[in-house]
């Protein structure tokens, strides 16, 4: 076992719930700055890569193995601030995985030369099954006012990944994080829709932020450059707007306390609409995911760090 003080899980004692994902932080760094940055959460900014011939990363797939873990995410920070070594660790870690391995980017390297072709042509023909682009809004000059990235995917690149869809399996999914000055409301949404339609895109995720806990809270250089809002967007009603005004259809939904999910389509897309955060930081000793990132602590919470696991090292 990987010696740490005290790990909160021992994944040979706490069960690992069916369905659980490991995701793979990459990287702390990104080529952005969003407003709804994880903040004081997530965004560390630190350099570190996680390198795919790393021990641990071995350790965390035969933990994997063992629990019979399907689910994997590659993301970051941004992930393909380094191309090669993405590439790499994708190589590496995907094979192990089922069918839903899904990469997480802003698009900044995805067009990046690794060994003579595009990453995103590479991983998208082999083993990445979901490709969620994030792109805050449909508007170029909003978008650039919310992400403050140096670069993130043109217009012309998502039309250039949604056409690898025809070649092979792979799905391109746009994703919206909704913020007051960006998408925030139904009429939002269905020109967000309209937008990623026209470059062929036919499956959307909009987040709207769970509420973070103060005590989970760290001050880092960059978060008083973060204002993350949340809980006060209600989407039951923007839902019944997506329906009475722009005639989407509402498929399914789920209330689990804070947590909400609605999947729509307006016939030709899918559309996902969820708040992010199932608050489910509590007592509980079951594993519902496993997070490793370049500290090579692996955890099962996004904002508690002291929830780490223990890995078969
Ligand atoms: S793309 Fe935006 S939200 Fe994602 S890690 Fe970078 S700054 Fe944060």
């Amino acid at each position: 076992m990987l010696k740490m003080d005290k790990p909160f899980h021992d994944p040979d004692i706490d069960p690992i719930k069916d369905g659980a994902a490991f995701y793979f932080i990459a990287s702390n760094n990104c080529n952005a700055n969003c407003v709804f940055c994880y903040d004081q959460v997530t965004y560390a900014g630190e350099g570190r890569y996680l390198e795919h011939d790393d021990p641990v990363v071995e350790a965390a797939l035969q933990l994997c193995i063992k629990a019979g873990i399907e689910k994997v995410v590659f993301t970051g920070g941004e992930p393909t601030i380094q191309p090669e070594k993405l590439v790499k660790l994708i190589r590496r870690a995907a094979p192990q995985f089922g069918v839903k391995r899904k990469l997480y980017s802003n698009g900044y390297g995805l067009f990046a030369d690794v060994e003579g072709s595009p990453l995103i042509e590479q991983v998208a023909r082999t083993h990445i099954d979901i490709l969620n682009l994030s792109r805050a809004h449909h508007d170029e000059a909003k978008n650039t006012e919310i992400m403050r990235a140096k670069k993130v995917s043109t217009v012309d690149e998502i039309r250039r990944i949604a056409d690898l869809q025809e070649e092979t399996r792979f799905l391109l999914k746009l994703s919206s994080y909704m913020t007051p000055d960006g998408v925030f409301s139904a009429g939002d949404m269905h020109r967000y829709v309209e937008f990623g339609e026209s470059c062929g895109v036919n499956n959307f995720l909009f987040r709207a932020g769970g509420h973070v806990p103060d005590k989970f809270r760290k001050t880092t250089p960059e978060s008083s450059l973060h204002h993350r809002i949340n809980e006060e967007i209600d989407l039951d009603s923007i839902v019944e707007q997506l329906v009475a005004d722009y005639g989407y259809t509402e498929l399914s939904s789920r209330h689990d306390g804070k947590y909400h999910l609605h999947v729509l389509t307006n016939g030709k897309s899918k559309i996902t609409i969820k708040k992010e955060f199932k608050i489910d930081e509590g007592d509980s000793k079951k594993i519902n995911r496993i997070i490793l990132g370049p500290e090579r602590i692996a955890r099962s919470s996004w904002i508690d760090d002291s929830r780490t696991i223990a890995l078969p090292l």
